[in-house]
């Protein structure tokens, strides 16, 4: 999954730029640029972040320096991104929930993605697995379903904040399957991830790039993978469709 990643990064060039470059393009960069990761190390974005940055700077001759700001499901992030000086020297690896659904979950939003960023390049597409604790008592998706809705006021389920990507596919999947646990924010899946694994949270919707190794050691259990097919990284996780509960489609971008 790595390899596929890197294949995209590789095609693209660059995370969402702040501004719009005003210098010549000759003359870009002259010195280093800041990549700004809106959620916390070691987590999907970051991962994303970094494979891409150590490209660009490979390419560009000059460091790139990343700068984890966390918080607000990733939206004091592009806020400090949206409001930095119009150089071509600040960037962010936004997503999904920074700059698209957190429009419609923040009243008082203050930046606008479509208005106060230049696009530069989308990354990576990164599918939504639903992952529970080891020991979390479902042999499938469907006993799965079964136990959250007997048990949904004892629950507890990890997100990356509001409007997060976790915590929006994780709202889909709780609409459809009609429960309301109680959510746990973190500032970022990495360590909402370290949170499941140590068994404080029974279950997470999050992306893939974030929890390949945890599934493989047998660290956390995946019910399925919310995409069409099944994805080369799990073979053996099922999608939705195949587990029972093909209204659940989730996929998640990077920029
Ligand atoms: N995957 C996270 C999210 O739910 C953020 C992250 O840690 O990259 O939005």
């Amino acid at each position: 999954m790595v390899v596929r990643i890197m294949a995209v990064c590789a095609a693209a060039v660059a995370g969402v730029m702040g501004t719009v470059v005003a210098a010549p393009a000759q003359d870009y960069p002259s010195r280093s640029i800041t990549m700004i990761v809106p959620f916390a190390e070691h987590g999907p974005t970051d991962v994303i972040s970094r494979i891409v940055t150590e490209h660009m700077a490979k390419t560009l001759g000059q460091s790139i320096v990343t700068e984890n700001v966390v918080g607000a499901g990733g939206t004091i992030a592009a806020t400090r991104v949206a409001r930095a000086p119009n150089d071509g020297y600040t960037l962010i690896t936004g997503h999904m929930g920074t700059h698209a659904a957190a429009v419609s979950l923040y009243p008082n939003l203050p930046y606008r993605p479509d208005t106060d960023f230049e696009p530069v390049a989308l990354l990576a597409g990164t599918p939504i697995l639903i992952v529970a604790r080891k020991d979390f008592p479902a042999k499938d998706l469907k006993e799965f379903i079964a136990y959250v809705r007997a048990n949904t006021g004892t629950l507890n389920t990890a997100h990356a904040g509001v409007g997060s990507v976790s915590h929006v596919s994780g709202q889909l999947f709780n609409q459809i399957v009609n429960i309301r646990p109680t959510g746990v924010p973190f500032n970022g899946t990495a360590p909402a991830l370290k949170a499941l694994a140590a068994g404080q949270i029974d279950y997470l919707c999050d992306q893939i790039v974030n929890v390949v190794p945890a599934i493989k050691a047998g660290a956390i259990k995946a019910y399925a993978v919310a995409t069409p097919e099944r994805n080369p990284a799990l073979p053996e996780v099922p999608t939705t469709a195949e587990a029972g509960l093909p209204a659940f489609q989730a996929q998640a971008w990077n920029a």
